[in-house]
C-alpha cells in the first residue's frame, strides 16, 4: 500500500520520520488553502510551526486528533510527542503502518499550554481539514478524542456514548475513540483504544 517515506536531511533532532517530497508536494498542491503563513486565528502569533498533517495521500484511513502539542509545534509533524509514541504502539498492535495512513488534527497550530482549541480557532482552521478530506477521500476516519468526535458528529456528543461505534458522514465511515493522551489519565482506556483501532484496521486491511 502507498509510498514509502524518506527521512529528510537536516531534520531537527527528534523530529525525523515522515518528512518527504510527496508530503511537501501535496501541501504545495493546495497552497491556496495550505497558506504556510496562515493568520486566520490568534494561534498564528504563538506557534513555531503549522502542523498540517502527514502521510499517505491515498490513505484509506485518516486519524484526526485535536491540536498539536509542544513537540509537534517544534517539529511541524503530528503526533511525535508522548501521545504519538503511544499512538504508534497502538497502530503497530493493530497491524497498521503509519506510512499507509494520513494523520492530522482539527486545529493545525498549538494552543497555549495545550488548552482546548477555542471555537474561533476551530472555525478558522476547518477549511483545511475539509480540503484534506476532499482530496484524500479516506474510507475511514478515526476521531481521536472529544474535539474531533464533536467536529464530525456534532457539538453535543459525549465520548462515552460514541466511542467504538460506527457513524457515516458523506460516505465516510467515522469511528470515534479516545485521544491517546487520555490514556495517561486513565490506563483502563487503553484496551478500548486498542480495540477501536483494530476495528478500524479490519475495515481497511
Ligand atoms: N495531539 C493531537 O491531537 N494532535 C497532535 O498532532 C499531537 C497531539
Amino acid at each position: 500500500m502507498g509510498k514509502t517515506w524518506r527521512v529528510r536531511e537536516g531534520t531537527k533532532p527528534g523530529c525525523a520520520g515522515a518528512g518527504d517530497e510527496d508530503n511537501d508536494n501535496f501541501k504545495e498542491g493546495i497552497i491556496m488553502l495550505y497558506d504556510n503563513d496562515c493568520r486566520l486565528c490568534p494561534l498564528a502569533g504563538l506557534r513555531s510551526h503549522i502542523v498540517w498533517g502527514e502521510g499517505n495521500q491515498k490513505a484509506q484511513l485518516m486519524l484526526v486528533g485535536e491540536a498539536p502539542g509542544a513537540k509537534e509545534d517544534l517539529c511541524g509533524r503530528p503526533f511525535v510527542g508522548a501521545a504519538g509514541k503511544l499512538l504508534d504502539e497502538v497502530l503497530t498492535g493493530a497491524g497498521i503502518e503509519r506510512k499507509d495512513i494520513y494523520i492530522t488534527s482539527v486545529v493545525k497550530c498549538r494552543p497555549p499550554k495545550n488548552r482546548m482549541p477555542h471555537r474561533v480557532e476551530i472555525t478558522a482552521c476547518s477549511p483545511y481539514l475539509a480540503e484534506q478530506l476532499r482530496r484524500i477521500r479516506p474510507r475511514v476516519v478515526v476521531c481521536l478524542g472529544l474535539l474531533a468526535a464533536r467536529h464530525f458528529l456534532g457539538p453535543e456528543v459525549k465520548i462515552s456514548e460514541v466511542r467504538g461505534r460506527w457513524f457515516e458522514l458523506d460516505g465516510i465511515k467515522i469511528l470515534p475513540t479516545f485521544h491517546p493522551a487520555a490514556i495517561f489519565r486513565g490506563r483502563d482506556k487503553l484496551p478500548l483504544l486498542k480495540q477501536d483501532m483494530e476495528k478500524a484496521a479490519r475495515e481497511i486491511l
